[in-house]
């Protein structure tokens, strides 16, 4: 299977983790926005979204947060090609909760967690890591 990748820049991923620590005890989550070209994913900008759900287990993007920033980015002709959220108090894997709605979803879903930083997606049932390039 040829492996899909993903470019993040540094100041990026900074901004999940200040999410992270910002939003403890609770989840924090926010879209990807980019561009996909062929099984390279380009991250332009990673845009923090409001969690409806409140709660240090799982996460909601806020539905008007959400077209907002959906809206922007297909003005400038680009994407969200994924979504980010974190784990305050656990590994950046998914839970159970996590696998069930990505089932729902083509795009990639970067988690990040205690223990570092890691983005996967769903294929033909199950989760594959994608490399961070
Ligand atoms: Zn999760």
């Amino acid at each position: 299977m040829p492996g899909i990748g993903i470019r993040i820049s540094k100041n990026d991923i900074t901004l999940i983790f200040d999410e992270l620590e910002n939003n403890r005890p609770f989840e924090a989550c926010g879209v990807l926005v980019g561009s996909q070209e062929g099984e390279k994913i380009t991250v332009s900008r990673v845009v923090p979204v409001k969690n409806s759900n409140r709660t240090g287990r799982s996460f909601e993007l806020d539905p008007t947060e959400f077209y907002n920033a959906w809206s922007s980015a297909e003005k400038e002709g680009l994407d969200i090609v994924g979504v980010y959220h974190t784990h305050p108090v656990s590994p950046a894997k998914p839970s159970a909760w996590d696998k069930d709605t990505m089932q729902n979803t083509s795009d990639v879903w970067v988690i990040a967690g205690i223990d570092g930083i890691f983005t996967y997606r769903m294929a033909e049932g199950m989760v594959e890591t994608v490399e961070m390039i």
